[in-house]
């Protein structure tokens, strides 16, 4: 398997990514008769992989469960009833452009509209970035609403991936939310450490950590196959530095819905200082909903966590509901 040189830097590797159904089924050696329906939904929602995160799946196996989070499907042109475009609700609740308020005291800046993975049961496939995005530098009027709410405690910088985004951007975007005497925490959700372990640098770390906010940063870890050295690595310079790590999981079927798929992923997740937060059931979007899986197996699977694992091992089950004031929990 291929596997990237560490100097072609993280932005190098954004832009090297494997972007053609053909491409990635020849580097896995799997047979093209997944060719046909992968370029049909690929032209819906484009694979995009970094070579790093593809060089951890296992060749020759159509079910790797890292594969299967990024393979385009035939499954995902059929429209099924109760899956939208949108989810969550949330294009309805964008008071200024590249921002998102849900939830009292804290709310979300769309920093970047581009990730560096194309994962095919994303709730946000359907988003209209082009709408939503902090364009260029001129960030005032998110800033301008920042500032006018006291209440906003913590400002979480998402996407897209915001880690997507440059560095010196960031690096002024957080300088300006530092100015800002109510705002405490800053946090960051993003994929990058795991698909791009490069992107971790002592610069992105600098402005990361180095104004008075804490930081915290949620990464979004499905299987423990994501986790390898280079990760790892990653996630103890940025343990180092100060910054608090949880992940939060999509409970995606095939994938990870085993109890030992789930535990041994929190077990993973401890090794490299990360804490589990949520097990989230899928964002129910149009073209995932192969991935979906009942209420009553994810309790199950939560109940059969709690006997193998410590409590601070076990993630809160939950779901998010269009309109709620929180993330809602599903009682076991
Ligand atoms: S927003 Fe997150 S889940 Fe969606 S495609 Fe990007 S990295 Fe994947």
């Amino acid at each position: 398997m291929h596997t990237p040189p560490l100097e072609e830097g993280w932005q190098g590797a954004l832009s090297n990514t494997v972007s053609s159904p053909e491409e990635l089924l020849d580097l896995l050696e799997l047979e093209h008769s997944l060719l046909p329906d992968a370029i049909k939904a690929d032209k819906q929602f484009a694979l995009k992989i970094p070579r790093a995160f593809v060089s951890r799946m296992e060749k020759g196996n159509p079910y790797d469960p890292l594969l299967l989070q990024v393979l385009p499907l035939g499954k995902e042109l059929m429209e099924v009833p109760g899956y939208s475009l949108d989810p969550l609700g949330e294009h309805a609740q964008t008071p200024r452009n590249g921002v998102i308020h849900k939830y009292h005291g804290r709310l979300l800046l769309i920093t970047s509209g581009a990730c560096a993975v194309n994962c095919r049961f994303c709730f946000r496939r359907h988003f209209p970035y082009e709408d939503n995005q902090l364009g260029g530098d001129n960030w005032n009027s998110a800033l301008e609403y920042i500032a006018s709410d006291h209440s906003i405690k913590e400002v979480i910088l998402s996407g897209g991936d915001p880690l997507a985004a440059n560095d010196k951007r960031l690096a002024r975007l957080v300088t300006a939310l530092s100015e800002i005497p109510h705002v405490e925490t800053l946090r960051i959700h993003t994929r990058l450490p795991l698909v791009i372990p490069q992107r971790i640098t002592q610069e992105m770390i600098d402005w990361f950590t180095g104004s008075r906010l804490k930081p915290v940063m949620v990464i979004h870890c499905n299987h423990a196959n994501e986790i390898d050295h280079s990760v790892e690595t990653a996630l103890a310079k940025l343990r180092q530095a100060g910054v608090v790590l949880l992940n939060q999981t999509v409970l995606l079927k095939g994938i990870n819905d085993t109890t030992d798929s789930l535990v041994n992923l929190s077990h993973k997740l401890f090794q490299s200082s990360v804490m589990p937060y949520y097990l989230h059931v899928l964002d129910r979007v149009q073209g995932a909903a192969h991935f979906d899986i009942d209420e009553d197996r994810a309790v199950q699977l939560i109940k059969a966590m709690m006997i193998q694992c410590p409590g601070y091992l076990v993630p809160k089950l939950v779901r998010e509901i269009a309109g709620n004031t929180s993330k809602t929990p599903i009682t076991l």
